[in-house]
């Protein structure tokens, strides 16, 4: 349970930054372990995704204030996650953030991590939707003006800042509905298991999980301008995703 592996992560030694930061309102609180767990390009990531946030959802800066210190855990083996420790509305609210995020291709297998899709089959996890749109034909002319290293960098940062959205996501989705998001959290047997034409419509990834991981995903989507019909929209607001504008 990838809950229990990052929860052994916090046991360990870990190197906590005396300061908070302040990013469009919201405040996190930085630890580290000791491997190289790539800080500054993830601080880059959630401040971006603060910034997307801040121009989709309305009220954001004030959400954010609301939601207390984030704390967030840079690490190379880690999961990408939000959690609570303990796990109940009022627990610590945790980011976790580990170095696969930075993956410029999903190599993963099936239900390994469920963060950055399934395969390699169009329809994949939100994050690498963004970022195979952010692909572009080797006759196309902006490619070439990137360069092959900024090229590369674009998608990259792309698929993070979309990880770290998807993780938000999460978050609010927990802070706008608490108690459709903890019976979806408790739902491990998937009693409340997606509809499979309406998972289809967002991404492979949520196929056959319950709509805990289909919020986020739409909020993901959603923050990044993406439209999606009646029942999709629907559906996400029934289980008590944010409004996004
Ligand atoms: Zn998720």
């Amino acid at each position: 349970m990838p809950v229990i592996a990052n929860y052994n992560k916090l046991v360990e030694p870990v190197n906590h930054e005396p300061q908070l930061i302040n990013l469009n309102g919201l405040r996190i609180h930085i630890s580290t372990d000791s491997s190289d767990h790539k800080r500054d390009e993830k601080l880059e990531a959630i401040r971006h995704a603060t910034e997307l946030i801040s121009q989709r959802v309305p009220n954001a800066y004030n959400i954010f204030r609301q939601l207390g210190i984030l704390e967030v855990y840079f690490g190379e083996n880690v999961l990408c996650e939000a959690c609570w420790f303990p796990e109940q509305h009022d627990g610590t609210r945790f980011m976790f953030l580990g170095n696969k995020m930075m993956f410029l291709t999903n190599k993963l297998l099936p239900h390994q991590d469920p963060i950055s899709g399934i395969g390699t089959a169009a329809g994949r996890g939100l994050c690498d939707q963004l970022y195979d749109d952010k692909r572009m034909s080797h006759f196309n002319f902006r490619r070439w003006k990137l360069g092959k290293d900024q090229y590369q960098a674009t998608k990259r940062n792309t698929k993070m800042t979309a990880i770290v959205v998807h993780e938000f996501g999460h978050i609010f989705h927990e802070f706008n509905a608490q108690a459709n998001f903890w019976l979806l959290k408790g739902d491990i047997t998937n009693h409340f298991v997606m509809d499979d034409a309406l998972a289809s419509q967002v991404s492979f990834y949520v196929r056959g999980s319950n709509y805990l991981e289909f919020v986020a995903e739409v909020f993901t989507g959603l923050v990044h301008g993406k439209q999606y019909s009646m029942d999709v929209r629907g559906a996400y607001l029934y289980w008590g995703g944010m409004i996004v504008q």
